[in-house]
């Protein structure tokens, strides 16, 4: 690989932007012998892709069949089943492991690198471009692409314009603009005439998994603390007032915090517990509990369990069969019992599958419309020889590896450059 410019190269490929996406372009073109020039911003390449999964790098989802893989993927599901006949899931896998990268699949088919280390797999895609037919400049931003006609002529640079017969955008999304995705290809969209639809707002309810969240749909507590787990280890708090709806929970607390639950979720599987009485402590919530038991001897515990859940949650006390047959007088249950209750009002359980958002799945879209797409080969249809990448295109989808297999397969496709 080259690092910087021969002013007598020409260029058959500009990819603008080293991430996942546009290492995949250039590696593949590369591949097959074509020239090309990489112009990225910062100082390193891939740097969103060394933070996917918390450091481990959710590399795809171990859905082997596409058609089932890209039923996930909404409105965009049509538009995909052509690159993914090209490169799917099993092609994601082949070509990590045929580079001595070996993957192994998590809960709810999360894949990742054996080795745990999303580093791992950045550097499985810089050997890919690292040959003498790839160029690449740092610390260059991409201020402009010029066009006549039909075609991408030029791009400008900090650095001066350089040009090729072909162009890619893999200029990423707007989330994480630490990394360099600053959304600065949504912006030549407009410019040379294509649409960018602007990235989905991520102040969105969760959905959750569990039976008794969509049971209590319409209730609402004023003061909850919620506790958020990634892989069960503890992530962070929140007290406030909760809404459960029937895919989920809402309310301002929640809305206000979906943004840091959609970073979670990219990093494994996010679990919650909801404390119904934060300002109490285990041993006070337990021996409230015995107070009402001792005054309510006789009574079955179906009777009294809306004394001591909160407003709306006796039938969900009652579900959890803590106390297995409801009917049971009070003064018969035991010490055991009475403590897991208090532990249940105090971390009750739920399981997060996603954030709410556009077509009722999230984390980042925005970008280019598949409509103005052949997804055939990536290619726009307004230019002939402009194609795009990963996060560029506007695809709802959802968590779990979905995203970084779009790179590999858009990545691959453009990098064919039919
Ligand atoms: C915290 C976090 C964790 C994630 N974890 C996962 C995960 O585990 N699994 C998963 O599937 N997905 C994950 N994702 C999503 C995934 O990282 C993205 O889908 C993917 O990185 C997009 O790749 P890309 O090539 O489209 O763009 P990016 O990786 O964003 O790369 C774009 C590149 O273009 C460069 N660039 C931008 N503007 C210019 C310019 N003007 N000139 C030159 N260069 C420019 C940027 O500097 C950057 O290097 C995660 C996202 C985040 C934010």
């Amino acid at each position: 690989m080259k690092t910087d410019i021969n002013g007598s190269v020409e260029y058959d490929l500009i990819v603008i932007g080293g991430g996942a996406s546009g290492m995949m372009a250039a590696g593949t073109a590369s591949t097959n012998g074509k020239r090309v020039l990489i112009l990225e911003k910062n100082d390193e390449l891939g740097k969103k892709l060394k933070i996917t999964g918390g450091g481990r790098c959710n590399i795809t989802n171990a859905t082997f069949d596409s058609r089932e893989f890209l039923s996930k993927f909404g409105k965009a599901e049509k538009f995909l089943h052509s690159p993914f006949s090209q490169f799917d899931v099993q092609s994601t896998f082949d070509f990590f492991e045929s580079r001595k990268l070996p993957l192994v699949t998590e809960a709810m088919n999360r894949v990742f690198p054996e080795s745990q280390r999303a580093i791992d797999v950045f550097n499985v895609m810089y050997d890919y471009i690292d040959n003498k037919n790839v160029t690449v400049i740092k610390n260059n931003p991409v201020l402009k692409i010029n066009k006549s006609g039909n075609k991408i002529t030029s791009v400008k640079t900090e650095r001066g314009t350089y040009t090729a017969h072909n162009y890619i955008i893999a200029t990423g999304g707007a989330s994480h603009p630490e990394t360099g995705s600053t959304g600065d290809g949504f912006k030549w969209l407009g410019d040379i005439g294509h649409t960018a639809n602007k990235p989905a707002p991520n102040i969105v309810p969760l959905r959750i998994a569990d039976k008794w969240v969509k049971n209590l749909a319409g209730t609402s507590i004023d003061s909850v603390k919620i506790t958020f787990y990634v892989d069960s280890k503890k992530s962070f708090s929140e007290t406030g007032k909760l809404l459960f709806t029937h895919f989920g929970i809402s309310g301002p607390m929640i809305l206000n915090l979906a943004h840091k639950v959609a970073d979670l979720l990219h990093e494994g599987s996010v679990t919650a517990t909801i404390d119904c009485y934060p300002n109490l402590d285990l041993g006070t919530v337990e021996n409230n509990i015995l107070q009402v038991f001792d005054q309510n001897k006789n009574k079955s515990f179906k009777n009294i369990a809306k004394e001591i859940a909160p407003l709306g949650l006796a039938d969900t006390i009652i579900d959890f069969q803590i106390i297995p047959d409801p009917r049971e007088k009070v003064h018969s249950v035991s010490k055991e019992n009475r403590k897991k209750l208090s532990q249940l009002l105090k971390s009750m359980p739920m399981t997060i599958q996603d954030l709410m958002g556009l077509d009722r799945a999230v984390v980042s879209d925005g970008g280019v419309p598949l409509t103005e797409v052949d997804t055939k080969t990536m290619k726009s249809k307004l230019f002939d020889n402009l194609y795009f990448t990963g996060d560029i295109l506007h695809i709802n989808r959802p968590t779990g590896g979905y995203s970084l297999q779009l790179c590999w397969t858009t990545g691959y496709v453009a990098g064919q450059l039919q």
